[in-house]
């Protein structure tokens, strides 16, 4: 399983092709217009990360609400969410990791925020 396009950091910001738009740098939907520019990158095809981060459970990585043709209110459109490092994390108790609430598949789950982890230390000591 190599993973390069999600290599482990150590907090820095990195640049990743925009979920939302494929990297296109348009509106996947073109709602205003079909030329109309990507609002999660602007236009730039990239989004910016915060390093660690995994793929977003709830939009499963295409920055794209579930049941709408918004952006993903978890990850925002970007596919991806910032994470604690491996080890400091969890697989959410409550969604199983799926982000999605039990109860309403298109709404977060409100343990992990949609996020499908649950990070260690927010547990405890700051
Ligand atoms: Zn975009
Ligand atoms: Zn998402
Ligand atoms: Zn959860």
């Amino acid at each position: 399983m190599a993973e390069t396009e999600m290599m482990e950091g150590s907090g820095n910001q990195i640049t990743v092709k925009c979920a939302f738009c494929n990297g296109t740098g348009k509106d996947p939907f073109g709602l205003l217009s079909t030329l109309a520019t990507c609002q999660v990158c602007g236009g730039t095809g990239r989004v910016t990360v915060s390093e660690p981060f995994v793929r977003c459970p709830f939009c499963n990585g295409t920055g794209v609400h579930p049941s709408r043709r918004y952006t993903c209110i978890v990850c925002h459109g970007k596919g991806v969410v910032p994470a604690p490092p491996e080890g400091e994390r969890e697989v959410c108790p409550e969604c199983g990791g799926s982000g999605k609430s039990h109860s309403q598949w298109n709404v977060p789950c409100t343990k992990c925020n949609g996020k499908g982890f649950i990070s260690l230390k927010a547990k405890g000591v700051q």
